[in-house]
């Protein structure tokens, strides 16, 4: 199975791709994770993305789009988060894909309000080296600045400040959202869930339209 999970910076995708992942056997390839263990190694890649996602701005398409269907060609059955971010992702990808002889599955959407998202990326506190997601009042952790999975230190992201998600929000909106029309013209199956609720239920609801399709 071959899905993409598209959605705010907010939304839950890391959260939600990591359930899907066990529960299906998926590779998860999640652009920003990519993109931060660059960045964490000090990789060239690494220090030209850092400059945009401090921004809240999108990396340019032609280096995201390269590194991601490289990834995509190695995997046999994967989610992507994070990617497609803007429509010529979306075709670029649908291109490699189809010298590949296969396509996406069905499309996630993750919906929420910016206000809700926002809360969420302020309180949230992330491991960089397992993935595991907290929220300083919703979800803590068991240790305060601990990750309960793995017992590294919790981070706040660089992108997780005030100003920086107002921008990765408007970004969404702007260049990313329109992916979701390009997918349903094209065809493709769309799951629209609501994400703002509990995320044990959200993810029940994402399940429920997979088993759909
Ligand atoms: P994420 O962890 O998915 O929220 O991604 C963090 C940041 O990485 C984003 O705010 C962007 O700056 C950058 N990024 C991740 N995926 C992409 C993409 N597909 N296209 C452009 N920039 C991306």
């Amino acid at each position: 199975m071959r899905l993409v999970l598209i959605g705010p910076p907010g939304a839950g995708k890391g959260t939600h791709c990591k359930k899907l992942v066990e529960k299906y056997g998926l590779k998860h390839l999640s652009s920003g994770d990519i993109f931060r263990a660059e960045i964490a190694s000090g990789t060239e890649l690494g220090n030209t993305a850092k400059e945009y996602i401090d921004a809240g701005e999108l990396v340019p398409d032609h280096i995201v789009i390269d590194m991601m269907t490289a990834a995509v060609e190695k995997a046999g059955d994967y989610i992507l988060d994070g990617f497609p971010r803007t429509v010529n992702q979306a075709q670029k990808l649908g291109e490699a894909l189809e010298v590949k002889g296969c396509q996406i599955d069905a499309v996630i959407e993750l919906m929420i309000d910016d206000a809700v998202a926002a809360n969420r990326l302020t309180q949230r506190r992330v491991c960089l080296q397992c993935g595991g997601t907290y929220h300083l009042v919703n979800l803590k952790p068991k240790v305060d600045g601990i990750c309960d999975v793995c017992g590294s230190k919790l981070i706040h992201r660089d992108d997780d400040t005030e100003e920086v998600i107002l921008s990765r929000l408007e970004t969404y909106h702007k260049q990313t959202e329109p992916i979701v029309e390009y997918y349903r013209k094209s065809g493709k199956k769309l799951l629209q869930v609501d994400a703002a609720g509990e995320a044990g239920k959200v993810l029940d609801m994402i399940i429920d339209k997979i088993e759909n399709i």
